[in-house]
């Protein structure tokens, strides 16, 4: 190969890497007066879309009464085993007991080391009272920690931004002070 066919190359490489670089930059430069897409969080709330599945939440009646009646079709439907319930019997009249029906959990587990957030619980459950919340932070130290009790899954509830307990749920609210999430929901 001649030396001369030797700098053709050269040159249209040069030309080449010129035309790209251009490329690549004109992009880049493009989005500079555009709004920034990144967030402070957790200083800046950060947008979350209504359809995210988070951490779950437990939910209760007007009453302030638990949804669950512990019929285990959540469990049943959880294909990675996440779920973990017991239920019990409560006789008492309505306006004395924990849950809308006689039945109720009385041991409500999810294993967030396990759970995949397909949503077939929340598909599964008759009465609504398991759902996808919006929380996203699960960070632990130890896989213990990543099992949620029924106590914090109620409490869940109230951290959503647009959820308000009224003076039935209250005490729910108050059993584990948790604080609410710095989200807007979208
Ligand atoms: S979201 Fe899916 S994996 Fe998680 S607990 Fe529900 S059914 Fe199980
Ligand atoms: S959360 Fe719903 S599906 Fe699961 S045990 Fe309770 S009532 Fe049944």
């Amino acid at each position: 190969m001649s030396i001369l066919s030797n700098i053709i190359d050269a040159a249209k490489e040069v030309v080449e890497v010129a035309r790209t670089t251009a490329q690549g930059m004109s992009v880049t430069l493009s989005h500079i007066p555009t709004r920034k897409e990144t967030v402070s969080y957790p200083e800046e709330a950060v947008t979350i879309y209504r359809r995210f599945r988070g951490e779950h939440f437990l939910d209760v009646n007007e009453d302030g009464k638990e949804k669950c009646v512990s019929c285990f079709l959540c469990a049943a439907a959880c294909p990675a085993d996440a779920i973990y319930i017991e239920g019990a019997e409560d006789q008492r009249p309505y306006e004395e007991r924990i849950g809308q029906d006689h039945r109720y959990a009385k041991v409500y587990q999810i294993d967030y080391g396990r759970c995949i957030l397909c949503g077939f619980c929340v598909d599964a459950c008759p009465t609504d009272a398991i759902n996808h919340g919006h929380n996203f932070e699960w960070a632990v130290f130890t896989p213990g920690e990543m099992v949620k009790d029924k106590d914090f899954l109620l409490a869940n509830k109230w951290r959503e931004p647009d959820v308000t307990p009224n003076e039935n749920q209250l005490h729910l609210a108050a059993r584990q002070k948790m604080d609410k999430l710095n989200i807007i929901l979208k």
